[in-house]
């Protein structure tokens, strides 16, 4: 006999040991990649089986082991390739194997357990039950009432989408899977409000295999443009010959990428493989995910954050059966089980949502490069504005690199005009809107066009402050700004959510001209509410997280009952709206002014994307960029939606200044309520690497810090950070992992950071 090496699936950070369990005869098939339930400090939980070992010879040692309790599944979790990237991950990422392999179970505990008594109610054993392999799942019908109420044309009913479920229903005339449902967008609250309506009625049904999708008719006829053929080519040949290549797929917005995506998957599916293709959130993409499912139908599965652990579960059992062939989801689908993967894309791939910003903190296209190396199966990278290191791979041959420069719809690139605020100033024009940007607008709107207004900031005003001494009101927990809202006048939080009355005072001086400094989303709502026509509706992380979604605002606009988008990122993201004619940019400035090495970057990507929204139809587009630094070079690149020049100064300043590419990074960030605490850690960290750099003449290694970090305070933990560049990072990394910094409870590691703020 043997025994199994057990990792334990428990949320803890500081588990880095596997423990030793004997295996009961019966279970003698135990191997590496099983789930398990063992016993673990009084509790029973779940485990991962890391790898068989030999009983120890000693028998006194031998006695003490305890016995796996029970065998979850018929057949191992893990694969040998999911074993091996999740022990890559463990090692990269400087977390223990079970916070790695922990990711590749849906759900965060899944086992159920349930008690099996005798007759006498003795209890006899315990039985273990996958959560995620629940029989039935949520479906919804729609009721006598409700189908009363679509013949009479849904009276008084205002929301969109609750419409459009019910029509669904309707049409479909039976229970239909609430998975289905939230596919097509209609998430649980809009089937709660038409439950609360009595209009539909839900069951718990046994359904496995999508039972209904509104397909896209595939256009498959389109003819690929030159630059489209070739690049489908290299991409299939990679694919035929199970080949490990990365390709960029860089082309501008409109450009086509989708229609490459398509192809290479059917070229997949052709060859009995398996797609992965992950895209930054499931709520901006239901065209994309519609496009898919109109091209492979059933094949097709989805996998987003607002899915239930069941729903998960169920999603990746379609992929490990090889029920279903492509799954398209975020960031976390790419630990998806697999039958047969063959290729993997990622789209927008530069997007900062693929990055987990908690333990472990990876990064999606990182996981998807070892992923593809283990598996020998191509990656596309798509991208209008491509990650810096991405675009630098490519330059280097590391990547092939794919490009489309023409839209093949005839319509061109917009014009973009760059406005100068101080100019209006000086014109005595003080609204937040540029006299260009009103004169456009207006005549957008009476031409029964649509205008997308981008502004990075959401609240009223940005923040209250003293004119007398200069005091901003900062939260108590945290060391920022409080935000104003209009509504509800108060002030707000954006790191913990606390809200604060407006003080009549200063709190400091004592002074009572307190004054409101900058421009938030809803100042801006109320300026363009006064020009003619202009019908307002606002998509902000205010308004999204109350009333409405996301794709629900974008139904309402797409309808056209508001001629006029105003909101902060997520207005510049993804979708394809053909009447919107002009975009206007307020503070096209705001977001470069971030003291981060990637705040060029993330700029040029935001104003190129912004722009990309204009002229998607055939109408020609507009683009208004308003700024106070009107000669700043990235704003200029951006109109011109120059890429590769921006790229050229880009790199060049990342190789001066030794950031990524030509570098690793680390962040080390430390946590504590006292204040001295924090940075004491973070100083000790510092002698110690310093001691490293001597010791192994590890240059060229920087260490920067520690410094408090941007935001220094969060609900009362004060955070210091310490910055690492070294060209030979893994061997920092390996000597931290050995030390006692290891299991430092306050001592977060950050691989590849996102930012250094
Ligand atoms: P991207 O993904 O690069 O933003 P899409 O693939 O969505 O671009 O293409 C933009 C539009 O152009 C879509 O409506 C698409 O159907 C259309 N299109 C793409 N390729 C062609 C082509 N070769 N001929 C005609 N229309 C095309
Ligand atoms: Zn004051
Ligand atoms: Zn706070």
């Amino acid at each position: 006999m043997f025994c199994v090496d057990v990792a334990i699936n428990l949320p803890v950070k500081n588990i880095f040991k596997v423990y030793t369990y004997d295996v009961p005869a019966e279970f003698d098939y135990l191997d590496a990649g099983w789930r398990v339930v063992v016993p673990f400090a009084r509790q029973t939980v779940e485990g991962f089986v890391v790898r068989r070992s030999a009983l120890p010879q000693d028998l006194s040692i031998r006695e003490k082991l305890k016995n796996v309790e029970a065998v979850i599944g018929d057949r191992p979790w893990f694969d040998a390739e999911m074993l091996a990237t999740a022990q890559w991950l463990s090692a990269y990422y400087m977390c223990s194997l079970a916070e790695a392999m922990r990711l590749f179970v849906p759900g965060k505990c899944s086992i159920k357990r349930q008690a099996i008594r005798d007759d006498k109610g003795k209890l006899i054993r315990y039985d273990y039950e996958e959560r995620l392999k629940e029989k039935t799942i949520l479906a919804y019908s729609i009721s006598e009432k409700g189908r009363e109420f679509v013949r009479e044309g849904f009276p008084h009913m205002r929301g969109f989408k609750q419409k459009n479920a019910l029509k669904i229903l309707y049409e479909f005339g039976d229970y239909l899977a609430s998975t289905d449902l939230i596919a097509q967008g209609y998430d649980y609250a809009v089937m709660r409000a038409l439950l609360d309506k009595g209009l539909v009625v839900s069951a718990s049904k046994r359904i496995l295999r999508n039972s209904y999708d509104r397909f896209v008719a595939p256009d498959k006829s389109v003819s690929l443009t030159d630059e489209q053929a070739s690049a489908v080519e290299k991409i299939n040949a990679a694919i035929s010959c199970d080949k490990q290549e990365t390709f960029l797929l860089q082309g501008i917005t409109g450009s086509g990428k989708t229609e490459i995506y398509l192809r290479a998957t059917a070229k997949a599916l052709e060859e009995g493989k398996q797609v992965l293709m992950l895209v930054p959130e499931i709520a901006l993409t239901a065209q994309l995910v519609n496009r898919f499912q109109g091209w492979f139908g059933k094949l097709v599965a989805v996998a987003h954050s607002k899915l239930s652990q069941n729903e998960r579960g169920d999603v990746w059992y379609k992929m490990r059966t090889g029920n279903a062939r492509i799954l398209i989801g975020v960031r976390s689908a790419v630990f998806a089980p697999f039958e047969n993967l063959g290729l993997i894309i990622i789209d927008e791939e530069h997007e900062g949502s693929y990055k987990q910003e908690e333990r472990p903190n990876y990064h999606a296209r990182t996981v998807a490069e070892t992923r593809a190396k283990s598996v020998h199966c191509p990656l596309i990278l798509g991208s209008a504005t491509p990650d810096i290191t991405t675009y630098y791979q490519a330059l280097k041959g590391e990547y092939t690199h794919l490009r489309l420069t023409k839209r093949p719809i005839g319509n061109k690139l917009p014009n973009v005009e760059i406005v100068d605020m101080r100019e209006e100033l000086k014109a005595k024009n003080f609204s937040v809107l540029s006299r260009t940007l009103q004169s456009k607008l207006v005549q957008t709107v009476a031409k029964g066009e649509q205008g997308i207004i981008l502004l990075n900031r959401r609240g009223y005003s940005t923040f209250v402050m003293c004119r007398d001494c200069g005091e901003s009101i900062t939260c108590e927990h945290c060391a920022v700004a409080l935000v104003y809202h209009s509504y509800g006048e108060d002030m707000r939080c954006h790191y913990c959510g606390n809200t604060h009355p407006i003080p009549k005072i200063c709190p400091k001086c004592g002074s009572q001209r307190i004054k409101f400094f900058g421009t938030g989303t809803q100042k801006a709502e109320a300026e363009l509410q006064a020009l003619p026509d202009v019908r307002v509706l606002r998509m902000d992380q205010d308004s999204t997280s109350t009333k409405f979604a996301h794709e629900e605002i974008l139904d309402e606009f797409k309808s056209g009952k508001y001629n006029t988008l105003i909101g902060t990122q997520m207005v510049a993201k993804g979708h394809d709206i053909p009447n919107v004619t002009l975009v206007g940019v307020l503070a096209a400035d705001s977001v470069l002014n971030l003291p981060d090495y990637r705040a060029s970057e993330r700029a040029f990507s935001l104003l190129t994307q912004a722009a990309g929204r204009a002229g998607r139809g055939l109408k020609a587009g507009e683009v208004v960029l308003q700024t106070y630094d009107a000669d700043n070079e990235i704003i200029k690149l951006a109109a011109k939606q120059d890429y590769d020049t921006f790229a050229k100064t880009e790199i060049y300043n990342r190789k001066t200044f030794y950031y990524p590419p030509f570098t690793h990074m680390l962040k080390l960030t430390t946590l504590d309520k006292k204040q001295e605490n924090a940075q004491a850690l973070a100083q000790r960290v510092v002698l110690y690497l310093q001691n490293l750099i001597l010791e192994h003449k590890l240059e060229p290694m920087v260490i920067a810090g520690p410094f408090p970090a941007l935001v220094s305070k969060v609900r009362d933990l004060y955070r210091y950070n310490v910055l690492i560049k070294a060209t030979d990072m893994e061997k920092v990394k390996a000597s931290l992992m050995a030390s006692e910094f290891r299991s430092q409870p306050n001592l977060y590691f950050d691989v590849d950071p996102a930012s250094v703020i």
